[in-house]
């Protein structure tokens, strides 16, 4: 049996009848994802044969029932992919197994300094060096699969100097806090909590890579590949419903313009897209970013136009308070606005198209290094 198999019989028994109470009550899948982790659902990008489409195609399993708990499978994936990826060799071989395996659970706080590279916000998290390490400062307002025990990946600027610096944060270090201050209308299971930093000692053993900028240009094309693990999710799940509404709605979902079929033949050609993009995730060219950037903004159009179609399909059944349609539809804008949103994926397509560069943190990993 295949960890993909192991995956599918645990969403199917063990997830599938959960989704709705994380997503109407926040319930946090701690248990599930323990179980997804021993099962291999956080290994498969980062073991022995490391492979990053098996990672997002067992990542689309868990999303076809569920987008919350794809979304923290994908925080837990990306941490696993920071440390398989840091020349830190001490860090990465301490966390590494248990992240792998599930029993660390981890997240990714890389939003803000993905928008800050593309001159969206400012950084918020400033460092200071000491003997030893950095003292960091700062807040951050939404990160997910978080807890007492967690740890997640940041990146801190250090005044003076012009390139970040990214480190592995433990939430129960001293000066780290963290609160759940927002609810959202989906993915309220996913742990995502405020952040806060007030001068937390660092020390250089955490550091994943100083300067961060040409290691993020080694990651950042698997980490934004990765979510279309998500995408795919939120499209098969859509193609299900919309299955599901046919068994007895075809005589009258028939004449609606969007049928499963054209879902079928766009979900076919995403996924043979990625997979030819996830076989080298190590190329950093301009066409090669501007080919991801397009597929990623690809999935997340059609994870809309899907759940949309779904919910169309399904009628009031799907608009009732429990009704998985009007959830998927609610999940599907979550995949259109995490980092890279729709609108940040068209700032860095339009920057390509008019610099003929690369994404706007290659830019600056140039400028850091001249
Ligand atoms: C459910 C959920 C989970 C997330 N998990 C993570 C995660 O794990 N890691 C991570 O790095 N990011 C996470 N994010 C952040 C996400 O990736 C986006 O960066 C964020 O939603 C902002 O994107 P935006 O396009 O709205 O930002 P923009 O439109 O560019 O600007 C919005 C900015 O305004 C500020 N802002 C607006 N409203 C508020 C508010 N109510 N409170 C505080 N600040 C505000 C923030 O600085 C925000 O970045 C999460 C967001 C959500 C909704």
């Amino acid at each position: 049996m295949t960890a993909r198999d192991d995956v599918g019989r645990i969403v199917a028994a063990d997830l599938a009848p959960l989704a709705d109470e994380i997503d109407r009550q926040g319930l946090y899948p701690e248990t599930v994802l323990r179980q997804l982790g021993e099962a291999g659902l956080f290994a498969a990008h980062v073991g022995p044969h490391p492979s990053l489409w098996a990672a997002i195609s067992n990542m689309a399993v868990v999303g076809q029932a569920c987008l919350s708990t794809a979304f923290v499978t994908w925080c837990q994936d990306s941490c696993g992919w920071y440390l398989a990826n840091s020349d830190n060799t001490g860090l990465r071989d301490s966390l590494l197994p248990g992240v792998a395996s599930g029993r660390q659970l981890g997240g990714t706080a890389l939003s803000n300094p993905m928008k800050a590279y593309a001159n969206i916000e400012a950084v918020r998290l400033s460092g200071e060096r000491v003997t030893g390490g950095y003292v960091v400062t700062g807040t951050l307002p939404w990160v997910s699969n978080l807890g007492p025990d967690h740890i997640f990946g940041a990146i801190f600027t250090v005044p003076g100097r012009n390139h970040g610096v990214m480190a592995m944060v433990q939430c129960d270090q001293p000066g780290v806090k963290i609160a759940q201050r927002s609810h959202f209308c989906a993915l309220e299971g996913t742990r995502t909590m405020s952040v806060m930093l007030k001068r937390a000692f660092i020390p250089d053993s955490h550091i994943l890579a100083d300067p961060a900028e040409p290691y993020l240009v080694r990651v950042m094309p698997g980490f934004i590949l990765l979510q279309a693990g998500m995408a795919l999710g939120v499209i098969r799940g859509a193609i299900d419903a919309m299955h599901e509404a046919g068994t007895t709605h075809r005589h009258i979902n028939a004449f609606l313009p969007e049928q499963p079929q054209l879902f079928e033949e766009t979900l076919e050609t995403l996924e043979q897209t990625v997979k030819e993009l996830a076989a080298t995730p190590y190329e950093n060219n301009p066409d090669f970013m501007r080919r991801l950037l397009e597929a990623r903004l690809d999935a997340a159009e059609a994870s809309l136009r899907a759940a949309n179609a779904a919910m169309l399909h399904a009628g009031t059944r799907g608009f009732l308070i429990h009704g998985s349609a009007q959830r998927r539809l609610r999940e599907a804008y979550f995949v259109a606005i995490v980092t890279p949103s729709i609108k940040h994926l068209r700032k860095e397509l339009a920057d390509i198209a008019a610099g003929g560069g690369c994404m706007s943190l290659w830019k600056s990993t140039a400028s850091a290094q001249a």
